[in-house]
């Protein structure tokens, strides 16, 4: 007998932890995402089915991205990690190959893109969706049916709103905005993106920069320049008042202080753009 109450103890020791190595404590599957628009795609395919965890913390924009020691320890210990690639998360690159084979690992893009914003295209969010509902169902194919539901209703939503954009007549205007992010969706909308900035929004822009914007503002007949509420409206309210023109807020969805959902950040994109483009 004492023998017994002694094995019993290991034997809850051993079930807790192989437990704790697929699943956390709300029984689901743990998923992490490396920035905040694949969080958001995740949540929305995985819906309350499987807990999803974005590496970075709220707010913060993923261009200067590091995770720390801690981030890479919490991510060995998922079910599977999904990251972006294509130059806006290089960081999973490195550490993909120190993770344990448990942690089944999803790279939306395997190129190297020249503009890592691949999300805020309509066609290349329905292709992520997919690719994600794909990776969910490979770990929990018990609920396969269920992503694929949840994905297949959100892209019908998004369908609609993407008409929306197509019919706002939109093609053949240029749009002047400070962090050159939307070079995707502006190719499926025939607009030209002029970015003060650049794709990495990092660098501050040079007074002879500033200039040429101000200068090309002013010959196009635009009248707004657009910013990432995020980075704030410094820059762009300078150039607009040199250009004598308005400056309003575009979300590049890489992250969102207020959790709100991909396609409630493209309705809001839609109508700013309406005020500033037409
Ligand atoms: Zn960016």
């Amino acid at each position: 007998m004492k023998k017994l109450l002694c094995i019993i103890p290991i034997m809850i020791v051993l079930l807790l932890s192989s437990c704790a190595d697929k699943t956390n404590n709300s029984g689901k599957a743990t998923v992490y995402t490396s920035f905040y628009a694949v969080s958001d795609f995740t949540k929305t395919v995985a819906g309350d089915l499987v807990d999803v965890i974005n590496l970075m913390p709220q707010g913060m924009e993923p261009h200067d991205f590091e995770p720390t020691a801690t981030d890479i320890s919490k991510l060995t210990k998922s079910d599977l990690f999904i990251y972006n690639g294509g130059g806006i998360d290089d960081w999973a690159d490195s550490i993909i190959d120190t993770l344990p084979d448990t942690v089944a690992v999803t790279r939306l893009y395997d190129t190297e893109n020249t503009d890592p914003h691949t999300w805020l295209s309509f066609k290349n969010a329905y292709a992520e969706l997919n690719t994600i509902c794909n990776a969910l169902s490979d770990i929990e194919p018990q609920n396969k049916a269920v992503f694929e539901a949840n994905r297949d209703s959100y892209i019908k939503k998004l369908e609609e709103l993407e008409n929306e954009y197509k019919n706002a007549g939109f093609g053949g205007l240029k749009m002047f905005v400070t962090h050159g992010a939307y070079g995707y969706l502006c190719e499926e909308l025939g607009i030209e993106q002029v970015a003060l900035e650049g794709i990495s929004g990092e660098s501050d822009p040079s007074p002879a920069q500033v200039a040429q914007v101000v200068d090309d503002i002013k010959k196009s007949g635009a009248k707004c320049i657009f910013y990432e509420p995020l980075e704030g409206d410094k820059t762009a309210q300078a150039v607009a008042n040199e250009a004598g023109v308005i400056a309003l807020p575009l979300s590049t969805f890489e992250a969102d202080d207020e959790n709100r959902d991909y396609y409630t950040v493209m309705s809001e994109n839609l109508e700013q753009m309406k005020k500033g483009l037409k």
